[in-house]
């Protein structure tokens, strides 16, 4: 009879593991495919990352700011249509990714708007 874990993995020698218990004498058997996934998700390695998700949210906005700007919008339009509530944050996140020409073309947009 095949021994599974309790995750359904088939345990042969090769994914079994003994590790020595901290609290009390003895051994226990830990699963390496399970230890493996488990690391993993402590590592948010699932599916896409957080920031990988982060990161492709950030590039829509950028293009959305650059049509935005392109098709003449106010400095507010931009702000309200993109969901930065706070003017900071953007100029941080558009420097952080290079975005220096839009990040000049909001600020002119600001100066016109005062
Ligand atoms: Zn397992």
């Amino acid at each position: 009879m095949t021994e599974v874990c309790s995750n359904g993995h088939t345990r042969t020698e090769k994914n079994t593991s003994w590790v020595k218990r901290g609290d009390r004498p003895g051994v226990r058997m830990r699963c390496k495919d399970c230890h493996a996934a488990h690391m993993r998700e402590r590592r948010g390695h699932t599916g896409p990352s957080a920031s990988e998700m982060q990161r492709q949210a950030t590039d829509f906005l950028h293009e959305d700011i650059e049509d935005l700007l392109k098709f003449g919008a106010t400095f507010s339009e931009i702000i309200e249509r993109v969901g930065y509530t706070d003017w900071n944050t953007m100029q941080k996140s558009l420097k952080r990714r290079g975005r220096t020409d839009l990040l000049e073309a909001l600020r002119a947009k600001k100066r016109a708007a005062v």
